[in-house]
């Protein structure tokens, strides 16, 4: 399948030469779509099935410039090449500023000149993606990393103590794993952390996110979530890591265990820093407890 291409531009004629230049690009081709406002272009541009954007300056009463941050601010990583009408620097320099990873003077496009740029961004775009991935996930398991939480659980706090809704976290901790790895060898230990992530990323929604904390402890965040939702949540985290065993290989499955501890923000910690403590305050109170349950924290 082509991949897709879609142009913002009010200007139906543009439309028309940016087809006939597609026509004759001389490798990869495009399947280009168009979107003439700049409401429908932004709805398109978020629904996140094209591979990269051409965006037009001048789009009635909003500009590109405009819409380039507003789709950056939610989220948008389709790469985007600027079209403006002037050589004016100035738009040229803000419109990367604000994330485009290209643009094109227009009236000086040649066809080989969009082709290159589409090549480009496509290209700057992949390799933006990677890196992007490098950052905040864990080698290991694919989960986010102890940097990606840290950052998630700061934006979260600000965005629960703005709206007045609750975060909770949820601390999980596996039980005498140090064993597994003097039993069994290092290389077991890693496949039994990569299945305990993949059955944590089991018990969450798609908009909580679950993270390696480091070694074998990992952090889940909840938002809109209560003390009782998040009990729930790690009840039903550490009965689907008890449940089956691990294969690991045909001669050898594991059952193991893990213990939870549960914090709420705010009403536990006003602070992401606080929160992490006493969630961890939890999660020791779990392992004293006896290990494989989850506890909730509770004020000295
Ligand atoms: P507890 O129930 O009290 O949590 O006991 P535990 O043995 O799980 O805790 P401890 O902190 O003593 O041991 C954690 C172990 O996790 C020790 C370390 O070798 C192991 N570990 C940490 N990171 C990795 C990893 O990436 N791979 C493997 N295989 N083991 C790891
Ligand atoms: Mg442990
Ligand atoms: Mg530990």
């Amino acid at each position: 399948m082509l991949r897709k291409i879609l142009l913002i531009d009010d200007d139906r004629l543009q439309f028309r030469v940016t087809q006939a230049q597609f026509n004759v690009f001389q490798g990869e081709r495009y399947d280009l779509e168009w979107s003439a406002t700049y409401e429908a272009g932004l709805a398109k541009l978020l629904s996140g099935i094209y591979s990269a954007c051409l965006l037009d300056y001048q789009l009635g009463e909003r500009d590109g410039l405009q819409l380039i941050r507003e789709a950056m601010a939610a989220g948008c990583r389709t790469p985007i090449v600027f079209l403006t009408a002037e050589s004016a620097q100035r738009v040229d320099i803000e419109a990367m500023n604000a994330g485009a990873l290209d643009y094109l003077v227009k009236g000086e496009i040649t066809p080989r000149m969009v082709e290159r740029s589409l090549r480009y961004a496509l290209k700057l775009g992949e390799t933006l993606e990677e890196l992007r991935r490098l950052a905040t996930r864990d080698q290991l398991t694919g989960l986010l990393n102890r940097r990606e939480l840290d950052r998630v659980l700061e934006e979260e706090r600000e965005r629960a103590l703005r709206f007045g809704h609750t975060v909770a976290l949820i601390m999980v901790d596996i039980d005498h794993f140090k064993a597994v790895n003097d039993t069994h060898g290092h290389p077991v230990g890693d496949t039994m952390l990569r299945e305990v992530a993949r059955r944590l990323n089991t018990q969450v929604r798609t908009v909580d996110r679950v993270a390696r904390f480091g070694g074998e402890e990992f952090g889940i965040v909840l938002v809109h979530a209560n003390r009782e939702a998040a009990m729930d949540v790690a009840n039903r985290v550490c009965a689907a890591v008890r449940q089956d065993v691990i294969i690991v290989h045909d001669d050898l499955s594991l059952t193991i265990t893990v213990s939870a501890g549960v914090a709420i923000l705010p009403e536990d910690a006003e602070n992401e820093i606080a929160l992490v403590n006493f969630a961890d305050k939890a999660l020791y109170a779990a392992k004293s407890s006896g290990r494989n349950q989850a506890v909730a924290y509770k004020k000295p």
